[in-house]
């Protein structure tokens, strides 16, 4: 069954990083539902508001950086060393301009400084201590390393070094184990579209990883014809610039969302690495895509005036 059409409104993913289900306990299953009705709430509120399609994005994407529950914000994945470090990147379908923090350690929204890149500097991406300099220098809100810890992602830090010893940047058998992310993406009333993408990237990830979600065209893009936020194995997100091949469909082969954002997810990178991950898409007539080739991914979508609706495993 496709995807539904909404005028404007705000379509998010929380990662393909689904926990099996022999871990997914009705309790948690519970506040991740709630987790991604509020991120739905809080985007649909800053369109109703009057607020853009960036805001939007980017208020949805800060909920779920805010919740323990998710690979990005606090409750982010935990590199070799134990450290956190995270990603993010924001893109405006209307202007084409773009804003990337990658490696950032104590700022506690990176998706509110992805923007700030993109709104207050010449620049569309800054690295490490000069992006939360950056943070510190606009008066973002700052947070201790402690604050984005969680146990959960310490015990799948050791899990991971046990699963894949020497090779951290390799996707085992269970994505729940390393990956996950957030995005969003949104058309306001003016059909304007954006993304938004956030992520603590893979856990056990070789010291200085960077993935697709801070990088415009592989893990966030959003042009004239539809705005897309990735999750997945970055590093194939990467080298197929994922997000960008999804708009480049619909505008050079005229396809639609549905077609381009399959074509991209269940043909191209299925075939090269199953099970790599998916995306939410939104295109410039509201159409709607969350696709994915994983067991599950964390999704949910709401029109302006609508109510949220949210799944997790299924079809994607
Ligand atoms: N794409 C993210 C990364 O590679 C991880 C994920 O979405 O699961 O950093």
């Amino acid at each position: 069954m496709s995807d539904p059409t909404i005028s404007s409104g705000v379509v998010i993913h929380g990662g393909v990083g689904t926990l099996p289900p022999d871990r997914m306990t009705p309790e948690l299953e519970a506040a991740y539902r709630e987790a991604l009705r509020e991120s739905l709430l809080a985007g649909s509120a800053a369109l109703q508001n009057g607020g853009s399609a960036l805001d939007a994005a980017v208020e949805s994407v800060k909920v779920m950086e805010d919740s323990p529950l998710f690979n990005a914000g606090r409750g982010s994945n935990f590199d070799e060393r134990g450290v956190i470090t995270m990603d993010a990147s924001v893109m405006d379908g209307a202007t084409l301009r773009a804003g990337a923090v990658a490696g950032v350690v104590e700022t506690r929204y990176p998706v509110e400084l992805a923007r700030t890149v993109m709104e207050r500097t010449e620049h569309l991406m800054l690295i490490g201590e000069g992006a939360d300099a950056l943070a510190r220098v606009e008066g973002l809100q700052l947070a201790e390393p402690a604050f984005f810890h969680t146990d959960r992602r310490w015990a799948d830090l050791q899990r991971a070094k046990e699963q894949v010893g020497a090779r951290p940047n390799v996707l085992g058998g269970d994505p729940s184990e390393k990956s996950g992310t957030v995005g969003a993406v949104a058309r306001d009333r003016n059909g304007h579209l954006a993304a938004a993408t956030s992520t603590g990237g893979m856990a056990n990830k070789t010291w200085g990883r960077v993935g697709d979600s801070p990088i415009i065209a592989a893990g966030t893009y959003a042009g004239p014809h539809c705005a897309v936020s990735c999750t997945g194995w970055g590093e194939y997100f990467i080298r197929n610039a994922v997000a960008y091949d999804v708009h480049a469909r619909m505008e050079y082969l005229g396809v639609s969302l549905e077609e381009a954002t399959r074509g991209v997810i269940h043909g191209k990178l299925e075939r090269q690495v199953p099970g790599a991950g998916g995306m939410v898409a939104i295109d410039s007539e509201g159409a709607i895509a969350l696709c994915f080739n994983t067991p599950g991914m964390y999704r949910g979508w709401i029109a302006e005036e609508g109510e949220p609706s949210v799944a997790i495993f299924g079809e994607g």
